[in-house]
């Protein structure tokens, strides 16, 4: 079977077993949230990230609240979050420059993201799904490993990975990519001992991974 039609094989019971995925793993009520919800989640879990901000969202909503807040305080009130200090520094830095140059809303192109300080193309993907406005695909450690293990992507590199997945998917599955592959890598996909025998992937014959050495 060729690749982009497993692919595709693998999307359709992805979605057929995970058919309540959310946009967003991240509790949010406004947009200037999502977008520190996002910037505090790199590298920690989404579990984590929810109980810190069930607490900072009381106080920080809007845009201002953000770029307003005390620096020092504000590391405070993040501090159970891996590198606070450094995301600390760039979510009011980023809020800054939105309230400064965009107007004060939170931009909506790829390009325009990726001058905030501390956003990436991952942070920038998952904002602009957020906002309905799909560029590409989120690339975080479940996609990573998901797509190597899948037989998506030989590469090791987030850019590169996208790169590859944009090419086998159509632009109207982009959206769902992340949270369907962070469902199945959380439920059965897991980075270490994958419940293999129990996967609904392995039983239609579509992972490649079976009798393999793990890639990651
Ligand atoms: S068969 Fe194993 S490696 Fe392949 S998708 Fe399922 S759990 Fe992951």
């Amino acid at each position: 079977m060729r690749t982009k039609e497993r692919a595709l094989k693998i999307l359709s019971l992805l979605e057929k077993n995970y058919p309540r995925v959310p946009k967003l793993f991240l509790s949010h009520e406004t947009d200037a949230q999502m977008l520190c919800a996002i910037i505090l989640s790199a590298r920690n879990t989404d579990k984590q990230t929810n109980k810190v901000t069930s607490k900072l969202f009381k106080k920080y909503k809007i845009v201002s609240d953000f770029a307003g807040a005390n620096a020092a305080v504000f590391m405070n009130e993040i501090s159970s979050i891996g590198l606070y200090k450094s995301k600390s520094k760039n979510i009011i830095s980023s809020f800054k420059k939105i309230r400064d140059d965009f107007d004060g809303k939170i931009p909506q192109k790829m390009e325009e993201l990726l001058q905030l300080p501390g956003v990436g193309r991952k942070t920038a993907n998952l904002v602009l799904v957020s906002l309905g406005k799909i560029e590409g695909i989120a690339v975080d450690t479940h996609v990573a490993r998901l797509s190597c293990r899948f037989g998506l992507s030989k590469s090791r590199n987030p850019d590169v990975i996208e790169r590859d997945l944009v090419k086998i998917y159509p632009r109207n599955k982009w959206s769902k990519i992340n949270g369907l592959f962070i469902s199945h890598g959380r439920a059965v996909c897991t980075a270490r001992n994958p419940k293999c025998g129990e996967c609904f992937l392995n039983r239609a014959g579509l992972c490649p991974r079976i009798g393999l050495a793990d890639p990651i």
